[in-house]
């Protein structure tokens, strides 16, 4: 077969293969991209400055014929693609909750990438499943989890992609757990089943029902404490009582480490204790807050966790690992690898038969999986605790920066605790007002952030947690807020 050559001359490789010496020039070139977008980065505006479709429209109908040099791929990201991204890692993106990137974990990726390995069995790459194993226990250890959730015991940690992952694997297996000899379906009874969360818990929870055949309405939404937004133990009490009363079966009892929508710590070790008496999993979502852990004045996130089935925090959001890795663990495993395997013929192999090895194809829904420790073990080898505890403090310092210049402007009012890196706060001007601040400055580019409901009432979210972000973003976001709010109150 020909050669296929570039516009320039450089050969693109016999049948279009990109040849290790095009590989290194080319991956020399995305690198220096990469670095030059983190030093241009700031110059950008936070959101996307398009209309939908406008990205498409600059794409070709059809895929090329013939292959092309990398190099069109590369001018494409900048005129075509660019414009269309949102930078989530622009130090003035204070939306949602950070998803961090960092030097480790991007070269970690491509490492992981670059191996290619596909990790369903110990057997199909001994490396990615031992070192996820082994890490997943530092990670734990550094955060303080309790010991039962190592893989020295009845437990172990597992990445998953996301913290709607672990939900949901949380939840197959507690139904496998409470589904007992009178089943008649494979892993799951047939019973009617009840799962309990807060009100403000992430909305994860109600999908995981309704992937695992529950529906929607196996979800009951427990009330809250107006003040804190955590869920009140005396409502769970109240529809756990109900409900094994008509016959339905508590499976599953989610409480949230840092809600998304404030921020809201649930009383952890009352909603375990409650659990646990009426033999429904206790799944813990920490997903953004558990983090924090790593420094140990945070601490006080992991109470409970000692009456806990399972817990997950996501690396991918505030500890510098880019996703997706979402740290999930287990108090007994065999309730979840009773839930999720399924051996077929293919499959078998002595080491898994040896019993072992841990088979992660059994802890999570696909059976493919990247080599995703990598990045993780990377970014924790790079920064070290020391690191990663400097980078939570400096997150929670300047958002309590930001909290006392909020709280100084007496059109505000911040509304509900902030003992981390999540401010919610809001014009007293009422909801409207407050909505339309918040279109003002995000239209600005030069800052973003976003809503939430608490008690009936629209605030916003001000979260920090690039590790971009200094004093004087905070100060600039502080100062853009209070001068849109003089122009929205003046109209
Ligand atoms: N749980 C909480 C508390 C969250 O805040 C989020 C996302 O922000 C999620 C779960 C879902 O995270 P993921 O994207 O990892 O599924």
């Amino acid at each position: 077969m020909a050669s296929i050559r570039s516009s320039d001359g450089y050969r693109v490789g016999v049948a279009g293969h990109m040849t290790p010496d095009e590989f290194r020039r080319y991956g020399r070139e995305v690198v220096d991209w990469i670095a030059d977008y983190y030093e241009r980065l700031e110059s950008l505006p936070v959101l996307a400055q398009v209309k939908p479709g406008d990205v498409r429209a600059g794409l070709p109908g059809s895929a090329p014929e013939q292959g092309e040099p990398f190099d069109a791929v590369l001018r494409d990201l900048d005129d075509l693609l660019l414009p269309g991204v949102t930078h989530w890692q622009h130090p003035s993106f204070f939306g949602y909750f950070p998803a961090n990137a960092s030097g480790p974990a991007i070269l970690g990726d491509l490492l992981a990438s670059g191996l290619g390995v596909q990790g369903m069995l110990w057997a199909t790459s001994p490396a990615a499943t031992e070192l996820e194993t082994h890490v997943l226990d530092w990670l734990a250890e550094l955060l303080g989890l309790p010991q039962r959730f190592r893989s020295t015991g009845d437990g172990g940690g597992v990445i998953q992609h996301s913290a709607s992952d672990s939900a949901l694997v949380a939840l197959l297996a507690a139904l496998h757990r409470v589904s007992d000899a009178r089943t008649t379906r494979d892993g799951v009874g047939v019973e009617r089943f009840g799962v309990y969360t807060s009100g403000q818990s992430h909305s994860s929870v109600e999908k995981a029902c309704r992937i695992a055949g529950l529906g929607g309405a196996a979800l009951r939404k427990l009330d809250v404490d107006p003040a804190t937004q955590s869920a009140r133990p005396e409502h769970l009490r109240e529809l756990l009582e109900r409900d094994r009363a008509e016959g339905v079966v508590p499976a599953m009892v989610v409480a949230s480490v840092g809600a998304t929508g404030t921020g809201a710590v649930d009383p952890v070790a009352d909603l375990a204790a409650l659990a646990r008496d009426y033999g429904a999993w206790l799944h813990v979502d920490a997903a953004w807050a558990g983090v924090a852990a790593v420094a140990p004045e945070f601490r006080w996130l992991d109470d409970g966790l000692e009456l806990a089935d399972s817990y997950c925090t996501n690396p991918h959001k505030w500890l510098l690992t880019n996703f997706d890795c979402d740290a999930f663990w287990v108090a007994d495993r065999r309730p979840l690898i009773g839930a999720l395997s399924v051996l077929p013929e293919y499959l078998r192999n002595a080491a898994s038969e040896s019993g072992a090895v841990i088979d992660y194809r059994d802890w999570h829904v696909p059976l493919g999986r990247r080599f995703r420790a990598l990045k993780l073990w990377a970014v924790i080898r790079w920064y070290g605790a020391e690191g990663l505890r400097a980078h939570v403090r400096s997150s929670v310092a300047l958002a309590q920066r930001f909290a006392a210049q909020v709280a100084d402007d007496d059109r505000f009012e911040v509304v509900t605790p902030h003992p981390l890196a999540l401010v919610t706060f809001r014009l007293r001007a009422g909801s409207d007002a407050t909505r339309e601040l918040m279109e003002r400055v995000n239209a600005s580019g030069r800052m973003f952030l976003t809503h939430t409901v608490v008690n009936g009432e629209t605030a916003l979210r001000l979260a920090v947690g690039s590790p971009l972000t200094e004093q004087r973003h905070i100060d600039a976001a502080s100062a853009e807020l209070a001068r849109a709010a003089s122009d929205v109150l003046a109209s």
